[in-house]
């Protein structure tokens, strides 16, 4: 069989641009990306080539190379052979003399987007066109920093004797209750996407103790928020011997790494997206629920014990407590039926709630492993004990007391980011509207 021209070429690089230095002068190299830029000279062409780690010039000369590069188009993709070279343009410090250029693949255009951002897109734009839009260097910054955010969240949780585990997202009954499942057709049953890894966690402290999950979990709201999605990555920990002070603690530790270990390590990302990452001032206040409500009550918003704080209110608060601070203790009749009451103040929950101002970030508490009491209070929020018969079971085989919290990383992103749109930290962002790419 006759090889194709494809299968006889070497797509392979010696070297990715962000390792090539002045020091390299005379060095052949083979390097691959696409074109930023091109520009006609005389009888030169210079190319701005840039890959996945940085960018550089690549001077074209010779009949035969200006020819390859006559009709190429901005963000084609091309091999370059060619020796580093001293460079006397003004933003690279070297340049690359081609010596042969191969085009791997051409860019059709008009292009949907203009990944340079010279030409400013709307979001939907370069939602639509996600690929193309990571060419551009904010962008890319955003992903590299949720990488890293991820990295460390990994790191610190296992340092702390946390093992990661995956619980299933397609579940068999509603299990927190909730109308907000996404329902689907398994076979001849009903299943539905998980909105929490919420009863899994809890039965997982039985044998592990200390666990976390990162991973998606789906929400059938039609919230038209810049904090809401359909599909949300969510962090989560779960832990016995702990209460919820404990692992408001941990939460507390884990946000301030994440900011050290971003502010070290993403510094060209900060500088693309003009951003300071700084290491978040400490304690993070705490206010209880009712603190709150005075506060609110000062400000002319009267609540009263008992009453959910609404956009209007954590608005408020968010003013009076700028940055990261924890909303506590909120009265028990408004946390979910796994939630733990305080023992000398049973109208009082052991919850808090993470917040950067008006945002919520994370929600965690101490739980219920009384099976007695977990049952109660499922049928005093109306649920059905017997659709948690498989859960309940678990909590008769020794159940240790454990508490946990779950952690939106979109909307962390966005803090750390400081960019409003949690579509903007999310490659393909699920929305009620949003259903492609
Ligand atoms: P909200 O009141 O803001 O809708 P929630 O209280 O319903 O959030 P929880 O069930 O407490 O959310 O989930 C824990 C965390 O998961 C939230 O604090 C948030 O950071 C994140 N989260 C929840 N729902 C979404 C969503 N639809 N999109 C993005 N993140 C979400
Ligand atoms: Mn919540």
């Amino acid at each position: 069989m006759k090889e194709s021209k494809d299968d006889l070429m070497d797509i392979k690089k010696t070297h990715d641009i962000g390792t090539l230095s002045p020091s390299m002068k005379g060095q052949k190299v083979v390097v691959g990306g696409w074109v930023e830029d091109l520009r006609e000279l005389g009888k030169l062409t210079f190319l701005t080539l840039r890959d996945v780690t940085g960018v550089s010039q690549i001077v074209v000369a010779g009949t035969e190379n200006l020819q390859q590069v006559k009709d190429l188009t901005r963000q084609s993709v091309v091999q370059i052979t060619g020796a580093v070279q001293e460079s006397k343009a003004r933003d690279f410090a070297y340049e690359i003399k081609a010596e042969k250029v191969e085009i791997l693949s051409r860019a059709i255009h008009p292009l949907p987007i203009d990944p340079l951002g010279r030409l400013e897109s709307g979001i939907d734009n370069r939602l639509n066109a996600r690929a193309l839009d990571l060419r551009n260097q904010k962008t890319a910054s955003i992903f590299k920093i949720r990488h890293n955010t991820l990295l460390c969240i990994r790191k610190v949780l296992t340092d702390r004797g946390f093992l990661e585990v995956n619980t299933p997202k397609i579940i068999g009954s509603a299990s927190e209750g909730g109308a907000n499942l996404f329902s689907l057709k398994y076979f001849d049953k009903q299943a539905y996407l998980a909105q929490s890894p919420q009863l899994y966690k809890e039965q997982l402290t039985l044998g592990l103790e200390r666990i976390f999950e990162i991973s998606s979990f789906y929400r059938a709201e039609k919230s038209h928020t810049v904090r809401h999605l359909t599909e949300f990555t969510s962090v989560d920990i779960e832990s016995a011997f702990m209460d919820y002070t404990d692992v408001m603690e941990i939460l507390e530790q884990l946000i301030v790494s994440v900011f050290e270990h971003v502010e070290k390590t993403c510094i060209q990302e900060q500088k693309n997206l003009g951003i300071e990452i700084r290491k978040p001032k400490t304690p993070f206040d705490r206010v209880t629920y009712r603190q709150a409500i005075e506060e609110l009550g000062k400000q002319g918003l009267a609540l009263s014990f008992g009453d959910d704080l609404l956009d209007s209110h954590l608005r408020k608060l968010g003013e009076i407590h700028p940055g990261f601070y924890f909303l506590t203790e909120w009265p028990l009749k408004l946390k979910p039926f796994y939630i733990h009451e305080k023992e000398d103040d049973i109208e009082v929950s052991k919850s808090f709630d993470l917040q950067y101002g008006y945002l919520e970030l994370s929600s965690g508490g101490r739980r219920l492993h009384d099976p007695v009491k977990i049952k109660a209070r499922l049928l005093e929020q109306g649920l059905d004990p017997v659709q948690f018969e498989d859960h309940l079971r678990a909590f008769d085989w020794g159940m240790p007391p454990h508490s946990g919290w779950g952690l939106g990383l979109d909307r962390l992103m966005t803090v750390l980011t400081q960019i409003d749109n949690v579509r903007e930290v999310v490659l393909y962002p699920r929305d009620p509207e949003r259903l492609f790419p």
